[in-house]
């Protein structure tokens, strides 16, 4: 039989699931870098014209291309 000491035992039995842990966070905020444009996209109605604009810029308010409009973001 194999002679393991105790600290060891222990050592194992704690950091294993810290790294298991540890990988999962790393790949969840690799992955968030990591979104498609379309997901960081603001979508906009233009509420003079109707035109329907769409930026990848985080504002919540953005002139529309068409008149100049400012208006609200629909969806971000
Ligand atoms: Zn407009």
């Amino acid at each position: 039989m194999i002679a393991i000491d105790l600290g060891i035992i222990l050592m194992i039995y704690v950091s294993g699931p810290l790294l298991v842990i540890g990988l999962a966070a790393l790949f969840y905020s690799l992955r968030a870098k990591h979104r498609p444009m379309r997901a960081r996209e603001n979508i906009y109605e233009c509420s003079h014209c109707s035109h329907v604009y769409a930026f990848a810029r985080n504002r919540p308010m953005d002139r529309c291309p068409r008149c100049g409009n400012l208006n609200e973001a629909v969806r971000s």
